[in-house]
């Protein structure tokens, strides 16, 4: 059953309260059933009555903007799991706020084929995101470059607040909001935090916990976010805002997709740095929640932000270890791991593909390859099981199928010019196993011909 958003109870100054719009006129084009069921829905009543625009700031490309907000979305409900979670429900493209400065307050079909699509994916990579409960068609034109179909998309989180809330009230030195903010981010996220000694600061650590696994896993995959924004990064740790994301095929870690991009800040091996960067922001929120002493505050967050890199290095290290099969990587690993990459980007070899094949190296005729596999054959042998199982278990880390940009620009081609949703439908099937290797999906594997490559993803969303 759809609750109203607990948000709405806050002070008028976290939101602006819309007129509730029924949207049971628009119909599904696609319905994720499975995640409706995973919400407890018996029905596909998706919104009540209380709907709001939430307030936020943010940096953008390290500019600060001290209003953004919701200028074409609105938080229209919650979900309770069975496990007592809350999930909140957001409608994308539903009409203009009075955030939307000068946008039209509308999403295009292909941006959110393209969110569904990629975050699909992700969700089965057990990588955290915010999903897609439903694409619903608004029968209107929608402006950017070109005319395209208009979608509205219902979004799902754990919560929509952003780092860029948090600098909302505290670029207008709110405090009393930031700690409505944080208390609420400790009960819905975090409630074991509440017995701390020092709880704001628990929450901090929690989110920088949360946001080196997920940037970890960003990297893991090859996931290239694009807009790292202080905005569209959330306390919850899930990824949101899939606008010019892509995963990478042949690796380089300066590798960037968005148009808008121009000095790189967003590349894919600059994400670690961004996210130290964001979470410096919304530590810089909290100092008057840390302590009532300035100084003390200052010095608490710069001894935890300290320990950003040794904790991010321990992560990326057991992660990409596992990625070779290594059962406990050790620092001395990072070697072998950087000497594998700088391989694949040498040999401009696919990302994914390099470490699902990982075994077929060895049957390379470069001798660089042959060296490093006989370093990795040795070092695997070092693990418990057997070199079997651990081949074995290497396709359970490394995926088969990720949303490859020619693929996924066909799909949303097919369905937003031709009205056909067959190809998104098949993707949706093949991303539901993104390990399993299937015999219907065989063309999906492949990257992109030489003539099919995307090297921009659109950013006209
Ligand atoms: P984004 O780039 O999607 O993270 O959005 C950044 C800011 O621009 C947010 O405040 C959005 O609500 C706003 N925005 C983006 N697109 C539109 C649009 N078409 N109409 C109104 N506001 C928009
Ligand atoms: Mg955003």
């Amino acid at each position: 059953m759809v609750l109203t958003p607990r948000y709405a109870d806050f002070p008028e100054t976290f939101f602006e309260k819309l007129d509730a719009v029924e949207f049971s006129q628009n119909p599904i084009l696609h319905w994720n059933e499975a995640l409706a069921k995973e919400l407890g829905m018996t029905d596909r009543l998706f919104y009540s009555s209380v709907q709001v625009a939430q307030a936020y700031a943010g940096h953008q490309f390290g500019h600060f903007v001290p209003q953004l907000g919701d200028g074409r979305a609105r938080l229209v409900g919650e979900f309770q799991d069975s496990q007592g979670r809350l999930f909140e429900v957001h409608l994308k493209g539903s009409g203009p706020t009075k955030f939307s400065r000068r946008g039209d307050g509308l999403a295009t079909l292909d941006a959110v084929l393209r969110e569904l699509l990629v975050s699909e994916d992700m969700h089965a990579l057990g990588i955290p995101t915010t999903r897609t409960l439903a694409v619903l068609g608004t029968g209107k034109k929608v402006i950017r470059e070109n005319e395209h179909p208009g979608a509205i998309q219902v979004r799902i989180a754990k919560s929509h607040v952003r780092v860029g809330t948090f600098e909302y009230f505290a670029s207008r030195g709110n405090t009393a909001a930031i700690k409505i903010l944080a208390d609420e981010m400790l009960e819905r996220l975090f409630p074991q935090l509440t017995i701390e000694a020092n709880v704001y600061l628990a929450l901090f650590e929690a989110v920088m916990e949360k946001q080196i696994q997920l940037v970890c896993r960003w990297l893991q995959v090859g996931f290239i976010h694009g807009v790292m924004n202080t905005d569209n990064t959330l306390i919850s740790g899930e990824t949101i805002d899939y606008g010019p994301c892509a995963f990478m095929e042949e690796y380089d870690p300066l590798k960037v997709f968005s148009s808008i991009d121009h000095q790189g800040r967003y590349a894919y091996a600059r994400q670690p740095q961004i996210i130290k960067w964001n979470l410096t922001v919304l530590g810089q929120c909290l100092l008057p929640l840390f302590s009532e002493s300035q100084d003390e505050a200052t010095q608490i967050l710069q001894r935890t932000l300290a320990n950003f890199e040794d904790q991010f290095d321990a992560k990326w290290l057991s992660g990409m270890g596992r990625k070779l099969g290594l059962e406990e990587a050790k620092s001395s690993d990072a070697v072998l791991i950087q000497d594998f990459l700088s391989l694949l980007q040498k040999y401009e070899m696919d990302f994914t593909l390099g470490f699902r094949n990982l075994s077929e190296q060895i049957e390379h005729k470069e001798k660089d390859l042959k060296e490093w596999s006989i370093r990795w054959k040795s070092r695997i042998g070092e693990n418990k099981k057997t070199l079997q199982q651990t081949l074995n278990d290497l396709n359970f880390t490394n995926p088969l199928f990720i949303p490859r940009n020619h693929l996924v620009e066909a799909a949303i081609k097919a369905a937003a010019q031709k009205n056909n949703f067959a190809p998104v439908e098949r993707l949706l099937a093949a991303f539901k196993n993104p390990f399993q290797n299937s015999t219907d999906f065989v063309d999906l594997q492949l990257p992109a011909k030489p003539e099919e490559r995307v090297q921009a993803t659109f950013c006209g969303t």
